[in-house]
């Protein structure tokens, strides 16, 4: 039932662009918190026991926390039966430029990090919405990142990513 919901709910999220991913972590089911006192990390996601919450440094600029509320999602989304193992940390951080964990013991690896990357690049940017929206004439990248509220940067390696854009230009 749960998980039929959950399925909708993200259907729903990816149907459009620009939608709020704040508001679909908080529709998740997850606590949201914007914390200014992550120091290097980006954002972090933590099971308590009953439930999971999500952190995302406050600090950064508003578009790279977007993304990492994303990335944040897709580990509970992909994850969340790792972190809720017992006798192992049930918190994982991220930090900017090296989301792996250095601890062996962590649940996450490096491969989990791949994971949650691809699956919020394809919550912020569905496949679907970028191909019928993207035009390789006009190249409206800029367009697009503004459409789906993301940077100019993330945008080209989504594009780049889906076969639809040479990479780096
Ligand atoms: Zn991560």
């Amino acid at each position: 039932m749960q998980a039929t919901n959950e399925a909708e709910i993200l259907r729903a999220f990816m149907s459009k662009a620009g939608g709020d991913i704040f508001q679909l972590a908080k529709d998740l089911g997850l606590r949201v918190i914007r914390d200014s006192s992550l120091g290097s990390k980006s954002g972090q996601i933590e099971f308590d026991g009953r439930g999971f919450s999500i952190s995302v440094n406050a600090l950064e600029n508003p578009k790279r926390q977007k993304f990492t509320a994303a990335h944040e999602i897709a580990h509970y989304v992909l994850h969340r039966d790792l972190l809720k193992r017992e006798g192992v940390l049930n918190r994982h951080t991220d930090t900017l430029f090296d989301g792996a964990e250095k601890n062996e013991e962590a649940p996450l690896k490096k491969r989990h990090e791949v994971e949650a990357n691809r699956y919020a690049a394809r919550l912020l940017m569905p496949a679907p919405l970028v191909r019928s929206l993207f035009s390789s004439e006009d190249d409206n990248v800029d367009k697009l990142a503004d459409l789906f509220g993301v940077s100019k940067a993330a945008m080209k390696i989504r594009l780049a990513n889906l076969g639809m854009r040479a990479k780096g230009d």
